[in-house]
C-alpha cells in the first residue's frame, strides 16, 4: 500500500502562563492511500492537537517543537503559511463536531460549497453551481438544487454535518480529517454519517483520520486504530486486533465503557476511574500508571516502549515484556 502519510516523533507544547504544557510528547504514525485511521483517546490525549498540528492550525502558544510530518513527500512542518494555506484548501478537507463554527450563518449552503471550488479549483459559476448540486446529492442532501439557496439554519444537525463534508470534499481532498463529527448527534444520524463516511473511503477512495474518544464510532469505518493517552500513543493495531487482542490496560478501559453489540443482557458500562496526567509536570514513567490496575514498580520509573505484539500491532506497556507477569486481558479474546 502507498503511504500517504508519515508522522515521525511529532512533539506539540503550549506555552502558558503557567509553564509548557507537553500536549503531544512524541507521535509516531502511518496512513496509506485510501485507508481509514482512528486516533481515540480521553480529550486531553492529545489527539486533536496532534491533527491539529497535521494542519498546522495551532494557537498562537502552541509550537511543534520537534518530529517530521510527511504528507505526499513535503514535510509539512517546513512549509511556508502560503503553501500550508494551499495544502488545506486542496489536499486536506476538514470536519469539526459543531458543522456551525465552520459554516457561516449569513451565506447560503450553496455559495459556502462553491466558493472554494472558485476560489481553488478555478471553475466558472455554472460548473461550480453543478458540481456542488452533484457533492449534496452524493452525501444524500434529498433536493439538493432547492437546498442550495437555504441558509444553515434551515438544515437539522444532521443535514448541517453532511453540508460540511460536501464542503470538505469539494476540492477532492486526498485526506478528510473528521474531529469528532458525530459527537453532537443522537444515535441515528449519528450511524448515518458513519455510514456516509465509510461510502466516501469507498467511491471516492479519500484518506480518512477520524479522532473521536469513543472506539465504539470506529469500529465499522476504520481499518486500523491508534489510542492515545498522556501526549502519547498508547496501543496501535488494526480495528480487529484492537477489538479482539487489545493489549494495553487502557485500551481496555475504553472497550470497557462502550456498550457491547452483541450481548443481549444490558450491562453496566464502566468508565476509566481518576484523571489524566498533569502534562504541565508529564510523568516520567507510564503516563497511565496512576490510572491503572496493573502497575509495577518500572511502570513509575521508565517509560514504556513501544513492544510489537505482531506486525502492525504495538503496546506501550510493560506488561508485553517477555518477563512480566502473564495476565489474562479482561476484555478480548486475548492474554498478556
Ligand atoms: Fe499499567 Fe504499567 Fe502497562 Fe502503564 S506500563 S499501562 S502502568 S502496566
Amino acid at each position: 500500500m502507498e503511504r500517504l502519510l508519515e508522522i515521525k516523533n511529532l512533539k506539540t507544547s503550549f506555552f502558558t502562563h503557567v509553564g509548557e504544557v507537553k500536549a503531544v510528547g512524541g507521535v509516531s504514525f502511518y496512513l496509506n492511500k485510501g485507508e481509514a485511521l482512528g486516533i481515540v483517546g480521553e480529550s486531553g490525549s492529545g489527539k486533536s492537537v496532534t491533527m491539529m498540528s497535521l494542519m498546522r492550525l495551532l494557537a498562537d502558544t502552541g509550537k511543534i517543537i520537534d518530529g517530521e510530518m510527511i504528507f505526499e513527500g513535503k514535510d509539512l512542518a517546513k512549509l511556508s503559511e502560503k503553501e500550508m494555506e494551499k495544502i488545506r484548501g486542496n489536499e486536506m478537507g476538514m470536519i469539526f463536531q459543531d458543522p456551525m463554527t465552520s459554516l457561516n450563518p449569513v451565506f447560503t449552503i450553496g455559495n459556502q460549497i462553491m466558493e472554494p471550488l472558485l476560489k481553488h479549483k478555478g471553475l466558472s459559476k455554472k460548473e461550480a453551481f453543478n458540481k456542488s448540486v452533484e457533492l449534496l446529492s452524493l452525501v444524500g442532501i434529498p433536493s439538493p438544487k432547492e437546498r442550495m439557496k437555504q441558509y444553515p439554519h434551515e438544515f437539522s444537525g444532521g443535514m448541517r454535518q453532511r453540508a460540511m463534508i460536501a464542503m470538505a470534499l469539494s476540492c477532492e481532498p486526498k485526506l478528510l480529517i473528521a474531529d469528532e463529527p458525530t459527537t453532537a448527534l443522537d444515535v441515528t444520524i449519528q450511524a448515518q454519517i458513519l455510514e456516509l463516511m465509510k461510502d466516501i473511503k469507498q467511491k471516492l477512495n479519500t484518506s480518512i483520520i477520524l479522532i473521536t474518544h469513543d472506539l465504539g464510532v470506529v469500529a465499522d469505518v476504520c481499518d486500523r486504530i491508534n489510542v492515545m493517552y498522556g501526549g502519547l500513543v498508547a496501543e496501535t493495531g488494526s480495528t480487529r486486533d484492537i477489538f479482539y487482542n487489545p493489549r494495553h490496560p487502557y485500551t481496555w478501559g475504553l472497550l470497557n465503557s462502550i456498550p457491547n453489540p452483541e450481548s443481549t443482557v444490558r450491562e453496566k458500562l464502566k468508565p476509566i476511574e481518576g484523571q489524566p496526567p498533569d502534562l504541565l509536570k508529564p510523568p516520567v514513567g507510564c503516563p497511565f500508571a496512576a490510572r491503572c490496575n496493573y502497575t509495577m514498580k518500572i511502570c513509575e520509573l521508565k517509560r514504556p516502549p513501544l513492544f510489537q505484539i505482531t506486525p502492525g500491532h504495538s503496546s506501550a506497556c510493560f506488561l508485553n515484556h517477555p518477563n512480566a507477569p502473564k495476565i489474562k486481558a479482561p476484555v478480548g479474546r486475548g492474554s498478556l
